[in-house]
């Protein structure tokens, strides 16, 4: 089924207002917790957001996931019985990634309607993605999706996404007295700096990253740098085989009154 379809621009009441262009306050930063799925914070340490409610459907059906997938083995290959099955562990695995998606669309939401500006950490999601953690592969997948949903969402409502550099390293910076810690591993769950300072990391990392425009001056051309994910283009076909239902959504230059929405579903 193909589907041609006109998108108005969200409304103006919908958009943030426009900033001065020497005006660096309210950015936000939002960093990937370990424990949590994600925690902003602003550039004085106030943390606006905990999101601690990260979904986790392979953990909780994965019993329903083994009896499925074992009904499949037993039957015969090729018999109709045998197809059925395969029907139903799809369905299954489709029922998950849309309960992933509809929660970090959930968030996103939140996020670009609360904050006009927001920083995230660049992720080298085609590094991660070779490692041999596969469970961590497939979060760090989930998260460059996120990215890819704040960015254009936040386009939208003609606010800012800016994109740290990879090389940044929000996680080991002390967010009181700018030092950089030489090592901090993933056991240590408290940043705690030779100046006193001491935080929960996460949210070490995200006032990092809120102050992070500041320092590199950027805010003229952080709107030009997308987030480190697969871009889904509906029209380039890209990322279509991650939803091959087509439940998605549209992109930024999609939103425009005289673009064309083609999504094909094969
Ligand atoms: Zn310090």
């Amino acid at each position: 089924m193909s589907l041609t379809l006109e998108a108005a621009d969200l409304h103006s009441a919908h958009h943030h207002l426009p900033r001065e262009h020497r005006d660096n306050r309210g950015w936000v930063g939002i960093d990937r917790g370990l424990a949590v799925f994600a925690v902003a914070a602003t550039a004085d340490g106030t943390e606006v957001a905990r999101i601690d409610t990260a979904p986790k459907p392979l953990v909780t059906e994965v019993s329903r996931q083994r009896r499925l997938a074992r009904s499949v083995s037993r039957k015969q290959k090729g018999s109709r019985n045998c197809r059925d099955a395969m029907a139903r562990l799809a369905r299954h695995h489709h029922r998950i990634a849309n309960i992933r998606r509809h929660f970090a669309h959930q968030v996103a939401n939140m996020l670009v309607k609360t904050h006009d500006r927001l920083v995230i950490e660049d992720l080298n999601v085609a590094g991660m993605l070779g490692n041999r953690h596969v469970a961590r592969a497939i979060s760090d997948a989930g998260w460059a999706d996120f990215a890819r949903l704040l960015t254009y969402k936040q386009a939208w409502r003609s606010g800012t996404v800016a994109i740290a550099d990879r090389r940044y390293p929000s996680s080991r910076r002390c967010s009181a007295c700018a030092a950089i810690k030489p090592t901090l591993t993933l056991a240590d769950r408290m940043f705690l700096c030779e100046c006193g300072f001491c935080a929960d990391r996460d949210h070490n990392a995200a006032i990092n990253l809120a102050v992070w425009p500041t320092i590199n001056q950027c805010f003229s051309r952080s709107l030009d740098l997308r987030a480190g994910g697969r871009v889904t283009n509906v029209r380039r076909r890209e990322g279509s085989d991650r939803n091959p239902l087509g439940v998605g959504e549209t992109v930024p230059v999609d939103a425009g009154t005289d673009a064309h929405i083609t999504r094909d579903v094969s």
